[in-house]
C-alpha cells in the first residue's frame, strides 16, 4: 500500500497507471513503423504521451495498442515514489526480453525517470536504447535515428522556456468530453520531499495564445471540458511578444485568474477545471473568477501535505497550519459550494504522533470531498534526503496512513450524504461501469455522479436530482429545471 485513492477523478487517477495509448489505430494512413506508448505518474506526464505521440506521427510513426508488433515502445516514467520507479523498472526489463526475439525493437525511456538516472539506464542497466527527458521530446526523431544505427541516443537537456506550446496534441484514449491542457511546466517550489524541480526544471508558462486556441479547437471538436494543468497553476504568468504585431489584446502580464477568464469565455457550454494550486499562491482573484462564471468549476484540489506547521516547515511548503485554514475559510467564503481536496504525506522525517494527530484534525476540519494520501518515501538528491534522516519506520507510516484512509473514507461518505436530496448539473462521460442502461458523469464539484439513461448521450449536460449514494458515488435520476 503506497497510495491510496477514493474516487476516479481524471486528474489523478491511479488506475490510468500504465494505461497503454494508441490514438489512430483505426487510421488508414501507411506508418514507416509502429510505436507503443505506456504511461505512468501524473496527468501532466499523460498529456506529455499526446505531445509525444503528436510528434511520432508527424514524422511518420504510428501508434499500436499490441507492444509485440511495436518497432518501438516507448515508457514514460514518474519518479515521484520508489514505488512509481520500481514498477517501471520491472516493466521495462520484460520488455527487454522482447529484443531477444525481435533484435530491431528499440526501448526507450521518458519523463522523470529518464531525467533522474540518465545514462545509468544505458551504461550499468543496459535496458534501453533511447533516454529522452521531458523538455528533449522534439530531439525524439533523430534520437530514434541515431538509436537505429545501434548507437545509445541520449538527450536529458532541461531548458529554460521549451512548453511545447505549437504542438496540437493528439489526444490519446480519449472519451471525446474532457481533455488536459498543459499550460505550464516545472516547478520554482522547493518543497523539501519532492523530486519534481529535479526533473522537470524552472516552471515556464506556455504562451496563453496558444492555450485559448487549442481549448477553442477541443470545443469545436465536440469536446464539453479541459482541465488546465500545471504543478503549480496559480503561478501562471505570461508576458506577450511585444514585436511585429504578435499576440495583440495582450498588453498586460496574463495571470491565472486572467487565463482562467479568457478559456472561460469560449463557450458557456464548455467546463474548465484546472490542477494544481499551492495555497500559497492561489489569490481572491482566482475566486471572485470562479465565482464569476458557472462554467468554471467549483472545485479545489488544495494539497496540504501535513497538519503540523513543525513538519510543513520541514516540508518547506512556506505556510502554516493555520494559515492554511485561514485560505480553505476564504475558499468558503466566496465560493461557498466549493468541492475540495488535498494530497497528504504521512511518516515524513521526523513526525511524532502529536503532528501525526495534527494532520488528521486537520482533515476533520477541511472534510476533504476527495484526497490523495500517501506514505512517505524518499527520494534521492531532494532537499529532505540531503538534509534529515527517513526515521519513521515503514510500519508507523503505514499505520498512519490507514488512520488516515479510515478518517477520509468516514468524510467522504458524510459529504456524500449531504448532497442527497439536493441537484445537480452532470456531464455526461459515457457508460457507467456497472451497466449500459445507465450513464455516468461529474458535478461541478467533480463527484462522479451515475443515473438511468434514458435518451441522453455522452457530452450532454442533464440536470440530476441525487437520490442515494456510496463513499465514492452518487446516484441519481434526470429532472427538469
Ligand atoms: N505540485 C503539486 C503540489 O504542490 O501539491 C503536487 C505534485 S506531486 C506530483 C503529487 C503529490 O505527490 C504531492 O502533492 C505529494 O503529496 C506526493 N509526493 C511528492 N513527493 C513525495 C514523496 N517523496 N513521498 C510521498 N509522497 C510524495
Ligand atoms: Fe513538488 Fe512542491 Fe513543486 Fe508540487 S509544488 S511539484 S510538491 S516541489
Amino acid at each position: 500500500m503506497d497510495t491510496l485513492i477514493n474516487t476516479n477523478t481524471k486528474a489523478h487517477d491511479e488506475k490510468r497507471q500504465g494505461e497503454a495509448f494508441a490514438p489512430f489505430v483505426a487510421d488508414k494512413n501507411e506508418y514507416r513503423k509502429l510505436f507503443y506508448i505506456e504511461s505512468y505518474g501524473c496527468a501532466m506526464n499523460f498529456a506529455d504521451s499526446e505531445v509525444v505521440a503528436s510528434i511520432l506521427q508527424q514524422h511518420g510513426y504510428g501508434a499500436t495498442l499490441n507492444f509485440e508488433s511495436a518497432d518501438l515502445i516507448f515508457v514514460n516514467t514518474c519518479s515521484i515514489r520508489e514505488k512509481a520507479e520500481a514498477t517501471v523498472s520491472k516493466r521495462l526489463t520484460e520488455f527487454r526480453k522482447l529484443k531477444k526475439s525481435n533484435p530491431g525493437l528499440l526501448v526507450g525511456v521518458l519523463g522523470c525517470m529518464a531525467e533522474r538516472l540518465k545514462e545509468k539506464f544505458i551504461e550499468q542497466e543496459r535496458l534501453v536504447d533511447l533516454v529522452v527527458g521531458p523538455d528533449a521530446y522534439r530531439s525524439l526523431p533523430g534520437l530514434i535515428e541515431e538509436a537505429e544505427t545501434g548507437q545509445k541516443a541520449v538527450n536529458v537537456l532541461l531548458s529554460r522556456d521549451e512548453t511545447y506550446a505549437d504542438i496540437a496534441p493528439v489526444r490519446l484514449n480519449s472519451n471525446g468530453v474532457n481533455a488536459f491542457v498543459s499550460i505550464m511546466r516545472g516547478c520554482n517550489n522547493m518543497c523539501s520531499f519532492c523530486v519534481v524541480p529535479f526533473t522537470r526544471g524552472r516552471e515556464r508558462s506556455r504562451d496563453a495564445d496558444s492555450i485559448i486556441k487549442e481549448c477553442t479547437s477541443l470545443f469545436e471538436d465536440g469536446y464539453k471540458e479541459v482541465t488546465l494543468l500545471g504543478q503549480n497553476v496559480d503561478s501562471y504568468h505570461w508576458v506577450a511578444a511585444q514585436n511585429f504585431g504578435q499576440n495583440e489584446g495582450y498588453e498586460k502580464p496574463v495571470n491565472f485568474a486572467n487565463l482562467l477568464e479568457k478559456v472561460a469565455l469560449i463557450s458557456p457550454l464548455l467546463r474548465v477545471r484546472f490542477s494544481t494550486s499551492h495555497p500559497k499562491d492561489i489569490t481572491d482573484e482566482v475566486l471572485f473568477t470562479i465565482a464569476k462564471y458557472d462554467n468554471i468549476c467549483n472545485y479545489i484540489h488544495l494539497p496540504v501535505q501535513s497538519g503540523s506547521s513543525r513538519i510543513l516547515q520541514l516540508m518547506n511548503r512556506t505556510y502554516t497550519r493555520e494559515w492554511y485554514i485561514a485560505k480553505v475559510n476564504r475558499i468558503k467564503e466566496i465560493l461557498p459550494d466549493a468541492g475540495l481536496s488535498t494530497d497528504m504525506i504521512t511518516g515524513f522525517c521526523t513526525e511524532t504522533e502529536e503532528d501525526h494527530q495534527q494532520s488528521l484534525s486537520l482533515m476533520e476540519y477541511c472534510k476533504y470531498d476527495l484526497a490523495y494520501m500517501y506514505f512517505y518515501s524518499q527520494r534521492p538528491g531532494t532537499l529532505a534526503a540531503r538534509r534529515f534522516e527517513d526515521d519513521v519506520p515503514e510500519d508507523i507510516k503505514k499505520r498512519r496512513l490507514q488512520e488516515m484512509v479510515n478518517l477520509h473514507r468516514k468524510n467522504t461518505l458524510q459529504s456524500m450524504q449531504r448532497d442527497v436530496g439536493k441537484t445537480c448539473k452532470v456531464l455526461v462521460e459515457g457508460f457507467s461501469k456497472k451497466t449500459p442502461d445507465e450513464l455516468q458523469g461529474r458535478n461541478d464539484q467533480n463527484k462522479v455522479v451515475v443515473f438511468p439513461k434514458k435518451y441522453f448521450k455522452k457530452g450532454e449536460y442533464v440536470f440530476i436530482k441525487i437520490t442515494a449514494c456510496t463513499a465514492g458515488t452518487l446516484i441519481g435520476t434526470a429532472v427538469d429545471v
